[in-house]
């Protein structure tokens, strides 16, 4: 994770610290390449807090971060899981432009939940990156991820997978939320494992290229597995 331990949105299901008190560590980049090369890390997952404060909202640290891994070990896949940037479409052109190999943003739930869960963000800007990513590059493979128990109906579920495939995504990750502590939002239901598993094929016939469902699931779960099944299946359907 760059950009810093502290981010400048205060999700309700997320632990992580807010107000950031620092520009990001411009050294930061070359630290993640070393830790690659290090840990010999075939696929890599960068992510970041969300850092509304800085004009490209850590764009450009993002694109640093995949072009010194690219340089120091140029056989490891590259994904990074971004914030939305707060609708800045440049800052993502600056992102893809390094070269990621899948670009992912999390929709997290869905639109009815929005104002609860990530008050604040914005269910259609969050639809409207997945969308722009592939208007910028039609074949960088995107990805998304929910967090289910939150309160989702079965019909909304439905309705943002087929949002997400609107938008131009090819894997969906979906996982079980859980409560970080008492002022977090509580969970409203545990999913059994085999409704994971009915979802996850049902996503599948929706038309996602890849899908990774499960009560454990998080967004990089098995997430080289996950960008090769979809790869593969995206170029059988060419
Ligand atoms: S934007 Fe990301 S890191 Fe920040 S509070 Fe929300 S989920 Fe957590």
């Amino acid at each position: 994770m760059i950009l810093g331990e502290r981010c400048t949105r205060n999700c309700r299901f997320c632990a992580v610290r807010h107000q950031p008190e620092s520009m990001p560590d411009p050294e930061e980049a070359g630290r993640v390449a070393e830790a690659v090369v290090i840990l010999g890390l075939r696929y890599a997952v960068v992510t970041s807090v969300t850092r509304d404060d800085l004009a490209d909202g850590g764009a450009s640290f993002f694109a640093e971060t995949i072009r010194r891994i690219r340089e120091s070990s140029p056989k490891t896949l590259v994904e990074v899981l971004i914030p939305d940037l707060q609708g800045n479409w440049q800052a993502l052109r600056t992102i893809i432009a390094a070269g990621p190999d899948v670009l992912n943003h999390n929709i997290e739930t869905v639109a009815g939940l929005y104002p609860e869960v990530r008050p604040q963000a914005l269910y259609q800007r969050s639809l409207e990156l997945l969308r722009q990513t592939k208007k910028i590059n039609a074949h960088l493979p995107t990805k998304s991820g929910m967090m289910l128990g939150l309160g989702e109906t079965h019909p909304e579920l439905v309705q943002t997978w087929h949002d997400l495939l609107l938008s131009g995504c090819d894997i969906l990750t979906m996982g079980q939320y859980l409560q970080p502590s008492t002022d977090h939002l509580p969970v409203h239901r545990f999913l059994p494992p085999e409704e994971f598993a009915e979802l996850q094929q049902e996503a599948l016939d929706a038309g996602f290229s890849g899908v990774a469902s499960g009560p454990f699931v998080r967004s990089s779960y098995q997430a080289e597995k996950l960008y090769r099944q979809a790869v593969s299946r995206i170029q059988k359907s060419a």
